[in-house]
């Protein structure tokens, strides 16, 4: 292949379909300060995607995360997930708060919930779960957890945009779940992102932290940041979410191109949620992580990722390295104490996949995937 394929590409409305929401920002002259396409754009989100539930908009994910920290007043300690992006972790330490890493499943990635509880201590005030990759975590097994030990859950739904369990939104678990819509996402508002909750009397807590805690013009009881969405952005979501079920539709024809083709290829294994799970699970297909068997197919993950460069291909090693072995956590965290994370990420390789990838360029790369195995 001339053209390099990386592993993701923001998708582009019809330029007229943006122009068509620009025009109302001339038309008004507000640009932002929760303007008429915010609350256009807030509602339509919330009755399209997440079952009407409350609705934030943020000028980007990390910033939801930190707003539902702070409205939720959690403090002490918070047990997450290493195997995430950093953003999870920094949203805590950021408001002092101190991240106990638990181990991840095999199976999709996710916290274990089975071994949340022997983590919990005195100082624990909630779970900060991540959906990796979109892949479900056991929302029954933690909320019981969460309930025994009267703990807040955030869920970290930066790649879970657009799923459902049972018909669900995936927002509907938890506390708050944070979605993030930056460039690289499925969905995007160029940056930008939300905090869901499901206790309505939150969505005034986490509007007043998002807007230096200004509740009318004379009122300000909270010392709150500045975390709003601004007209542009909105204006892109608008013209985006019409295309989302499309958007998903071809992601999923591309993820089971690649599912046919691995199937050929030893030592290269993929996930499968939808099929997993004995819920109705609507996946969103938003990354095509492989986990590189490297005793199977004669190369390390990194001999892969590089090899795959040559052919133009530019894979990513999401999530490595774990957090906890990142320079600025590793002096407080030993990553060996999760063993499967830290395997894991020594073997997961996120193959490129985007809405405009073609069946074409699946095959390329999946033949230069065997071609790389015969090369041992
Ligand atoms: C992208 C991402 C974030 C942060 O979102 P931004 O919109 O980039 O601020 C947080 N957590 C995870 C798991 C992410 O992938």
């Amino acid at each position: 292949m001339k053209e390099p394929i990386y592993v993701a590409k923001p998708f582009l409305p019809p330029k007229n379909e943006y122009n068509h929401w620009l025009d109302k920002i001339w038309e008004t002259g507000i640009l932002t300060n929760q303007g008429p396409l915010h609350q256009l754009f807030e509602s339509s989100l919330s009755a399209q995607t997440f079952n009407g539930l409350a609705t934030t908009l943020t000028v980007n994910g990390h910033l939801a995360l930190e707003i539902a920290v702070k409205a939720l007043g959690l403090s002490g300690e918070i047990i997450t997930t290493p195997f995430t992006f950093v953003s999870t972790t920094h949203s805590l330490t950021l408001n002092n708060i101190t991240p106990i890493f638990c181990d991840i499943n095999e199976k999709d990635l996710n916290l274990d919930a089975d071994k949340i509880e022997s983590l919990i201590t005195d100082k624990t005030t909630g779970i900060m779960p991540v959906h990796v990759y979109g892949h479900p975590c056991d929302v029954e097994k933690i909320e019981a957890i969460a309930k025994k030990h009267d703990l807040k859950v955030i869920y970290d739904a930066a790649h879970a945009f657009g799923m459902t369990i049972d018909g669900k939104s995936i927002a509907g678990f938890g506390d708050v779940s944070m979605f993030s819509f930056h460039a690289t996402k499925l969905f995007h508002t160029i940056e930008g992102g939300a905090a869901v909750c499901q206790d309505k009397s939150l969505k005034p807590v986490l509007d007043a932290h998002k807007n230096f805690g200004i509740e009318d013009e004379e009122t300000v009881n909270t010392i709150g940041g500045n975390a709003k969405m601004n007209e542009f952005q909105a204006a892109m979501g608008l013209s985006i979410l019409p295309y989302l079920d499309d958007i998903i539709e071809k992601r999923r024809k591309i993820a089971l191109r690649y599912r046919e083709n691995l199937d050929e290829i030893d030592g290269v294994s993929y996930f499968t949620p939808e099929l997993d799970s004995d819920k109705n699970i609507k996946y969103n297909y938003a990354y095509f992580p492989v986990i590189i068997d490297t005793a199977v197919y004669g190369k390390t993950r990194d001999e892969v990722y590089d090899k795959l460069k040559a052919h133009n291909v530019y894979s990513r090693k999401y999530f490595y390295p774990l957090i906890s072995d990142l320079g600025c956590y590793n002096r407080r965290y030993n990553s060996k104490e999760t063993p499967i994370a830290k395997k894991t990420a020594s073997r997961i390789l996120c193959l490129p996949i985007y809405e405009s990838l073609t069946i074409e360029q699946v095959d390329y790369i999946c033949g230069a995937l065997k071609t790389i195995r015969k090369g041992r």
